[in-house]
């Protein structure tokens, strides 16, 4: 089962992707997690991508779609993965259908998790990422159950640079410019799925599934 979660910046496509990837153990795969273990180990990726990335741009097609294509190649996805924050645009949508076609497979299913913009920068100010593994909080929708420290390994909470509204905003701006038009892409597919982001967490993903099956 080959999944891509669609949708703003801060619509819970990484919650969901969690979620999905433990249900039907599948790989999760998300280029922001990528890049951000990158910048941590400060490799010449990690230092190239956050120059974009602290100011809300897209990551250059030619960085991004490299590495996503040697993580799918891995022996770990052969028999699927969910896709979370990659295609984020119509070339590199292209490169990944080419991808997989010269393999005799494609997509299945593209989850659009919609999320109004006035629900965004709410969703991003409140997000808390754990800086060890990565585990994704609210402090008021979803919050650990101590203030500041993840309930799977302990370690502290923060804000990530790139969630402060200013950026948040530009964020917005080039979803919409750059990686709305994919919904369009893979409805022409027959794949799109839409589901309404808005609903508690555990709603949400009750709908995917149902999706899924
Ligand atoms: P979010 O989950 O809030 O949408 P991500 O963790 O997916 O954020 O991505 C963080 C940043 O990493 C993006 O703002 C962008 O700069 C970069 N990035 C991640 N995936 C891609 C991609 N497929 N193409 C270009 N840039 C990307
Ligand atoms: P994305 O990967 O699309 O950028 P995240 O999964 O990181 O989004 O979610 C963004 C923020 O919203 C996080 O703080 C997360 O805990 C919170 N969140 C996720 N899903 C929901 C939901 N259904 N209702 C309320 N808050 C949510
Ligand atoms: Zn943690």
């Amino acid at each position: 089962m080959k999944i891509i979660m669609l949708g703003a910046p801060g619509a819970g496509k990484g919650t969901q992707a969690k979620m999905i990837a433990e249900k039907y153990s599948i790989p999760h795969v998300s280029t922001g997690d990528i890049f951000r273990a990158n910048i941590k180990g400060q490799t010449h990726l990690g230092m190239e991508a956050k120059k974009y990335m602290d100011e809300g741009k897209l990551v250059p097609d030619e960085l991004t779609v490299k590495i996503l294509l040697d993580r799918v190649a891995n022996e770990d996805c052969k028999d699927g993965y969910v896709l979370d924050g990659f295609p984020r645009t119509i070339p590199q949508a292209e490169v990944l259908t080419e991808a997989l076609e010269k393999m005799g497979d494609k997509i299945d299913y593209a989850i659009d998790v919609a999320v109004p913009d006035e629900n965004i920068v709410n969703r991003m100010s409140g997000r808390r990422a754990c800086v060890n593994c990565g585990a994704t909080y609210h402090i008021v929708h979803i919050p650990p159950k101590t203030e500041n420290i993840c309930d799977k390994c302990g370690s502290e909470l923060i804000l990530r640079d790139d969630d402060k509204p200013e950026t948040v905003l530009n964020r917005l701006k080039i979803y919409h410019e750059q990686t709305q038009p994919l919904i369009d892409y893979y409805t022409e597919k027959g794949v799109l799925k839409t589901v309404d982001g808005t609903k508690d967490m555990k709603d949400v993903f009750a709908d995917i599934v149902s999706i899924l099956g």
